[in-house]
């Protein structure tokens, strides 16, 4: 079969439709913005440590992810939650030390970090399959074929899959002929996961909040960090702490919130706190490939794996994809992998 298919974006979902397609025997081309593969799967080395600044967990109702990790010989390993918690009421209380309640969902981890997933699907393409640092920026047909259009190059394929989150998608592609009406007021409207997150990750030289009988596990309604984790890595060799920044920080340097996230680490655990070897974060409100600047507020998950994402676009040639179009598990890493399968099948029985 000599099918093509040009695929926009190498997240998630844009490497496993990828992993899919090229097995069942289409043409493939991977056509990404930036120049890492991932997208909202962003796992940084420092200090040998790897620290996720995008998605971290799964878990063990995620049935299609899981399964997936197992066929490509993924380790899993437990979010560590031994030992008490913290919490900070308010700015004048002290942090309180709690346990946590013992029957909760066990969050999972990808040994190596959730890019692991992402590098072992991208070793099945070659060089001409995935293209880097090629940003689309004009859809339209050409006679029975469809076009793609980055700044340097055109594509030409049978069909087109986007898997930019819809919302980016109608903001930043143009269209010649515009899109169906509905489909770009539903995308407008249509949640992207974590967009407005902030994530940082401190790496230490030891785990010295264990020696304290603490999980790592903290909670805050002061700020600026609202959530920490421990994010040691599989081995106990190479030791974090994780969390999230208040979504509001994002108007300040990086150099102000690390001095307030410094104060915090010292007020939640002592001098060790601060004495960290590195600080990494990132802002996903000013991440371009992801959010644009015209986004109104939604509330989370909006429209997600909303049925008009369920039809085919440009006469059957354009179809929007992304884990915000699954209707199982939109926004989150199974909704990827869910869409995937859901695509492979649309394109088997329309080309097969
Ligand atoms: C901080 C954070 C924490 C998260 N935590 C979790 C978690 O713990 N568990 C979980 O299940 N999910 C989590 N998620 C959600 C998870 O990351 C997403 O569900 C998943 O990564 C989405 O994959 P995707 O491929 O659909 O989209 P994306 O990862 O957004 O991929 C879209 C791709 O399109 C590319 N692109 C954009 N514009 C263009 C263009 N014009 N031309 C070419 N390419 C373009 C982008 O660069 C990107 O690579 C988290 C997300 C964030 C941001």
């Amino acid at each position: 079969m000599n099918k093509s298919i040009v695929i926009i974006g190498a997240g998630l979902s844009g490497l496993y439709l990828g992993y899919l397609l090229k097995k069942a025997g289409f043409t493939i081309k991977i056509v990404e913005a930036n120049d890492r593969i991932g997208g909202r799967i962003f796992t940084k080395k420092t200090h040998d440590t790897p620290v996720e600044l995008g998605a971290t967990w799964l878990w063990k109702y995620n049935k299609e992810l899981m399964a997936l990790c197992q066929e490509l010989k993924l380790t899993l390993f437990e979010q560590a939650m031994a030992g008490e918690a913290l919490f900070e009421a308010t700015t004048a209380s002290t942090v309180q030390r709690f346990k946590l309640p013992a029957n909760q969902d066990i969050s999972y981890r990808i040994a190596g970090g959730t890019l692991a997933l992402l590098e072992q699907l991208a070793a099945h393409f070659s060089e001409d399959e995935l293209l880097l640092n090629a940003t689309v920026k004009t859809i339209k047909e050409q006679g029975n074929a469809i076009e793609v259009i980055t700044e340097h190059s055109t594509f030409i394929a049978d069909s087109v899959v986007s898997t930019m989150p819809p919302q980016l998608l109608v903001n930043s592609i143009h269209f010649p002929v515009a899109l169906d009406d509905e489909l770009v007021d539903v995308a407008n409207h249509c949640h992207t996961w974590m967009k407005d997150s902030i994530k940082f990750a401190v790496v230490y030289k030891t785990p010295f909040w264990k020696k304290k009988g603490l999980s790592g596990t903290g909670f805050s309604h002061v700020g600026p960090f609202t959530e920490i984790y421990d994010h040691s890595d599989v081995a106990h060799k190479r030791f974090a702490l994780m969390g999230f920044l208040n979504g509001n920080l994002a108007a300040e340097t990086k150099a102000q919130r690390e001095v307030l996230v410094k104060h915090q680490l010292l007020k939640f655990f002592g001098d060790d706190g601060e004495n960290y070897l590195s600080y990494e974060e990132m802002v996903w409100s000013q991440a371009p490939l992801t959010t644009t600047a015209t986004d109104t507020y939604l509330n989370p998950h909006a429209n997600n794996g909303h049925p008009i994402f369920q039809n085919m676009y440009l006469n059957g040639k354009f179809i929007v994809a992304g884990s915000e179009t699954s209707p199982s598990y939109g926004g989150y890493m199974e909704g990827a992998i869910y869409r995937g399968h859901q695509i492979a099948l649309l394109l088997k029985t329309t080309f097969l």
